[in-house]
């Protein structure tokens, strides 16, 4: 990594993780290979002996997957990347790197679904117990803090409420308490927010949404600050296996070229059509953190850099009303996932927190007339005309 720390994040978009191979590759080749031959056994043995470096085997590393770690790297300001196969693997490396039996997780209820149920399912199994607790409460999270809690998994903004957890608050208090803050910071991406920079030690993605931006791979990245957490959890994911490839690798770092672009152009289209929505008369609630209405607002000026492409909001008539509206979309498609260039509208209480049960999504304050929205690059214009068309058929 050797591009200058003063890098503009749209220069560091372009230019993080260039490779400079034999030929003058522009773009980093895709080293499609599970393997890489040793010169003679004494450079098998040194690399092995990590006294000389070099790749060995594609899970445990490889130029293109190396390429992508050091760009994303690069944008959060952290020092080293990890790609994973999934944002779930990176969560799960995650905690299976930092926990161990008898320890406490204080994780935020507005979290990603398989995140809730990971830790509720899998690793209380394993004598992990987690409390979900409101984070953008920093006195909440304060009482959840035990003497055995060793980790703060903050999402923010939420999933899908979009609240906001002041994550400088949640990390001065993790520390305090010996644990570790991590931030999952797929929702706003590192041109929107550096949870490094704010206190965190380790920043999650799904890469899958805003860093790739084209809705065509599922992967996953680990950032962190130091030699020595990357070097054990590099050792804990060559384990666990849950690596990216190099192709996605590819395609994720080509992707984050236009990041920056494709950041600003999310935020403008988002607000606009957040601004539509608050001014709708079938419209109860928007939750957006560039509206002076979202209950976090200030924290969210505080520690964001835009406002991002993700809006909930809920209509008048509930679930029945919102059914109607998703059914009747035509340019925004009705699918999960988000971040992509084009615009996802789905219903999270049947579908992305189907997972949680009534009572879970209650104490998080996901109701089920709530609609979700992953607001696109296409024109705003248009995009408004086309969520005008289906709310009219309410
Ligand atoms: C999608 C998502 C994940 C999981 O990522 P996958 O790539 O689907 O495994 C984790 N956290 C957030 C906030 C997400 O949106």
């Amino acid at each position: 990594m050797s591009l200058s720390d003063d890098l503009s994040q749209e220069s560091a978009c372009i230019h993080a993780g260039e490779v400079h191979d034999q030929f003058g590759a522009v773009v980093p080749p895709i080293y499609q290979t599970s393997t890489f031959r040793f010169r003679d056994t004494e450079h098998g043995a040194a690399l092995f002996a990590g006294a000389e470096e070099g790749y060995i085997y594609t899970r445990m590393l490889n130029p293109t997957i190396q390429a992508c770690e050091n760009a994303v790297a690069i944008l959060e300001g952290g020092a080293y990347g990890l790609g994973c196969a999934s944002g779930m693997a990176a969560i799960n490396t995650i905690f299976v790197h930092g926990l161990r039996v008898g320890d406490h997780v204080v994780c935020s209820d507005s979290v990603y679904g398989p995140t809730h149920t990971l830790l509720r399912t899998v690793f209380s199994k394993w004598g992990i117990e987690s409390t979900f607790v409101d984070t953008s409460d920093s006195t909440a999270v304060e009482r959840s803090m035990r003497p055995e809690t060793r980790m703060v998994f903050v999402e923010s903004p939420g999933n899908p409420t979009l609240v906001i957890s002041d994550i400088e608050r949640c990390a001065t208090i993790a520390h305090a308490h010996d644990a570790v803050m991590v931030v999952d910071n797929t929702f706003m991406s590192p041109i929107l927010q550096q949870p490094l920079a704010l206190g965190a030690d380790i920043v999650v993605h799904s890469m899958t949404k805003f860093l790739n931006g084209h809705a065509d791979v599922v992967a996953g990245m680990i950032v962190v600050k130091d030699k020595e957490t990357y070097g054990s959890m590099r050792k804990i994911l060559n384990q666990v296996g849950g690596v990216i490839d190099p192709f996605n690798s590819f395609l994720v770092h080509r992707g984050i070229k236009t990041l920056a672009l494709r950041m600003e152009r999310h935020c403008t289209n988002a607000m606009k059509v957040a601004e539509y929505l608050e001014r709708h008369e079938k419209v109860v609630r928007v939750y957006y953190p560039g509206l002076p209405s979202h209950p976090q607002y200030a924290v969210a000026q505080k520690q964001h850099k835009g406002p991002g492409g993700m809006i909930t909001f809920e209509l008048k008539g509930g679930l029945e009303a919102g059914k109607t509206m998703m059914n009747n979309v035509r340019l925004c498609h009705l699918a999960v996932s988000l971040g992509g260039v084009e615009s996802l509208i789905q219903h999270p209480a049947s579908m992305t927190h189907a997972c949680l049960t009534k009572d879970e999504r209650e104490k998080a304050h996901i109701t089920d007339g709530m609609v979700r929205l992953s607001v696109g690059i296409e024109n705003a214009d248009e995009l408004i005309a086309d969520l005008a068309q289906a709310m009219s058929n309410i």
